[in-house]
């Protein structure tokens, strides 16, 4: 048995995150890991911190999510302290492409509407083609006009991984993978994590585990009815720098690949690829940007978000079992400040950040994990 200050179960974007957060000198962390051959969105990302257009109907989360694109470059700059790796953390802003007038009324609309609700504190510009043509001189003819956001950006999201990995390590969190938690137990204000035929004990417990929270949430009186949804992406071979910046489906990597995505599928526990999708996305993307098309492509794969019904996170203390913790979200990538800089203190006893009222499980009917009413917004 061995015994800890916190357990975090999941050592994706989200725990190592959190994990981060937690570390304090003298404090003993753990972090739980099922292995390799678990799902994993943090390694099939799209990579964006995006902010505009998220939120409608919901103006917490649009604070939520601007709060994090705003500590981002801290969050960049002490990884790179720490761990000497660069997350590769560009905020210069982002686009979002229209393919006609309609689209970019509905765009206008949306994200008037989304700034309205979260208190007017929220930069964005609506763009015609002449004026879009001035910032992003390669867009193909059929495009439109297009939004724009001084507030998001992009990062290597598997350097993202490896830094927090990393930067979890000198603060002395201990990191074990190949350990997947089948059960978890509560007694006399102590949790035990029983992985194979080990067992791990702790006051504190998060849960982080991606899409692994569905069933460790009951045990432990939380309710975190995530699912999968698939998304698949392209990359293409490095090239020379066409884009300057992201847009919600395309961008250039650090290495210089064009990474196209995304699609939204609801394809079960399947991560696979199709030709279909990967053609939709194809077209989308040269019709973006004409000169992807003269690009081989060298890879295509299929990731499965972590998705709540209604795609926003869940942030939650246990009333029953006090001491667990549930922290699952999609836009982990976009959501890595908070997390690390507003949840992690929460969960180490500071007060409760003022948005998290809004991101408790129990918005959801236990018996409703499957009323998914997501849309496109929710890609990244
Ligand atoms: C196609 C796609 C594109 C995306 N694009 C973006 C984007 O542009 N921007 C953005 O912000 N976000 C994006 N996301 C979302 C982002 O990748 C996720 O929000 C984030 O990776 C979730 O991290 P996680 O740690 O919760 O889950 P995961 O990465 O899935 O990690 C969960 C971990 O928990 C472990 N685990 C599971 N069950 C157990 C168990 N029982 N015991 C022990 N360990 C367990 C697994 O081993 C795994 O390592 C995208 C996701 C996808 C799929």
């Amino acid at each position: 048995m061995l015994t800890c200050d916190v357990i975090v179960i999941g050592g994706g974007l989200v725990g190592t995150a959190v994990a981060y957060g937690l570390a304090q000198p003298g404090k003993n962390i753990t972090v739980l890991d099922e292995g390799d051959d678990a799902f994993r969105a943090s390694r099939g990302n799209f990579g964006l911190i995006w902010v505009h257009g998220k939120g409608r109907g919901f103006p917490q989360y649009a604070r939520w999510t601007r709060e994090s694109a705003r500590q981002w470059p801290l969050l960049a700059a002490r990884l790179q302290d720490e761990t000497g790796i660069d997350v590769q953390a560009k905020q210069a802003g982002a686009f979002t492409l229209c393919f006609s007038e309609a689209e970019l009324e509905a765009r206008s609309e949306r994200l008037a509407a989304v700034r309205d609700e979260a208190g007017g504190d929220y930069p964005y510009e609506i763009l015609d083609r002449a004026a879009l043509l001035q910032r992003l001189p390669h867009i193909g003819p059929t495009v439109f006009g297009g939004s724009y956001s001084p507030m998001d950006g992009h990062v290597n999201p598997l350097k993202l991984l490896r830094a927090l990995h990393s930067a979890c390590t000198q603060q002395d969190v201990t990191l074990k993978t190949g350990h997947g938690v089948q059960r978890i137990t509560y007694a006399d204000g102590l949790f035990t994590a029983h992985s194979g035929g080990r067992q791990f004990r702790a006051p504190k417990l998060v849960l982080a585990a991606g899409l692994g929270n569905a069933v460790l949430a009951g045990q432990v009186g939380l309710h975190a009815p995530v699912r999968p949804n698939r998304g698949q992406l392209i990359i293409t071979e490095r090239c020379k720098k066409i884009l300057d910046y992201p847009t919600g489906h395309i961008r250039q990597t650090d290495e210089g690949g064009i990474q196209i995505g995304e699609s939204m599928e609801d394809a079960g526990f399947d991560d696979g690829t199709t030709n279909k999708t990967l053609a939709e996305l194809s077209r989308r993307a040269i019709a973006s940007f004409p000169a992807i098309g003269q690009l081989n492509v060298v890879r295509v794969w299929g990731a499965l978000r972590v998705m709540t019904p209604d795609g926003y996170p869940i942030y939650q203390e246990s009333k029953s079992c006090p001491g667990a913790y549930v922290v699952t979200c999609h836009s982990g990538v976009t959501l890595a400040a908070a997390h690390a800089f507003r949840i992690a203190p929460w969960i180490n006893g500071a007060g409760a950040p003022e948005e998290l009222d809004a991101f408790t499980g129990d918005r959801f009917p236990i018996a409703d994990a499957s009323a998914q009413v997501l849309d496109h917004h929710h890609a990244h």
